[in-house]
């Protein structure tokens, strides 16, 4: 746990989901400023749903999501990667810069002092000598590094990662690990999306499992025993089967007792 008691982050009651159709439902509680928080829990439990939620990309159907002592536009999110990044014309120094544009804007120039820290965060993540390269061009590797010197420069104190290992090389995996540990020892907020449940036990002293509602919570050893997964796993079986068919008015209604 935490040493530090303030919350950054309340739920109340939060359901979240598309359409009026719920993903994840009913969540309480709070995360700690200062948190190492890792997210897991089988394909489909929500675990996107809710970071979008905290960024804001989605409103909840029911609840809220409170945030404390930091706005909306300055978390620092990596969305589970996509090929669309890699498809946009520019090069790794401009694509790192765009972690300033909620400093600076998009269309101000850049003075000496952003430059020298576009440039380090860049030789942060092991990419110096490659600023002018085209990210279309870059391994899937190198392209998560760009993307986590983007997150250095927003230098924000919630950092949201969904699945930032998937499909990259261990020596990548590695470096960035190391990125995250420094972010939370600065006392930065971190929560991770992962699959990897050795990598969650090594690095990550809290974790949450959800499975459409949170199963368990708490220290990670505790949240990944066989139990609690088996009951994750169980709960995902049990509601794959409808899990995209419409939920109708009286379901949702029907959940308030919880
Ligand atoms: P996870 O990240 O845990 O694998 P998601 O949060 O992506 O799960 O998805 C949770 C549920 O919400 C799934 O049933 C998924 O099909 C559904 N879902 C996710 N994104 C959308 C979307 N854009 N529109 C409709 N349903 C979605
Ligand atoms: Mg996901």
């Amino acid at each position: 746990m935490s040493a530090s008691a303030l919350p950054i982050l309340r739920f109340d009651n939060l359901t979240l989901g598309y359409n009026r159709h719920p993903a994840v439902h009913h969540l309480r509680g709070e995360i700690a400023a200062g948190s190492l928080l890792a997210v897991v829990g089988p394909n489909g439990a929500g675990k996107s749903t809710l970071l979008k939620g905290i960024v804001g990309e989605l409103r909840p159907i029911q609840g809220r999501i409170e945030l404390m002592g930091l706005k909306r536009e300055n978390i620092a999110y990596l969305a589970q990667q996509s090929t669309l990044d890699s498809s946009f014309p520019i090069v790794i120094s401009d694509f790192v810069a765009m972690g300033l544009w909620a400093e600076f804007g998009a269309f101000r120039g850049f003075d000496y002092g952003a430059r020298q820290r576009i440039e380090a965060a860049i030789a942060a993540v092991g990419l110096s000598g490659l600023e002018n390269r085209p990210i279309g061009q870059l391994s899937g590797g190198q392209l998560q590094r760009a993307r986590f010197a983007r997150v250095i420069l927003q230098d924000s104190p919630l950092v949201l990662l969904d699945e930032p290992y998937g499909a990259i090389d261990a020596n990548t995996v590695r470096d960035l690990a190391m990125l995250v540990r420094r972010w939370n020892a600065e006392g930065r907020t971190v929560i991770s999306v992962l699959h990897d449940f050795s990598h969650v036990r090594q690095e990550y002293p809290e974790t949450l499992l959800l499975a459409r509602e949170v199963v368990a919570r708490g220290a990670t050893a505790d949240v990944l025993c066989e139990e609690n997964q088996e009951r994750a796993r169980h709960l995902a079986e049990a509601q794959g089967d409808d899990a995209d068919a419409p939920i109708c008015h009286a379901d949702i209604t029907a959940q308030h007792h919880h």
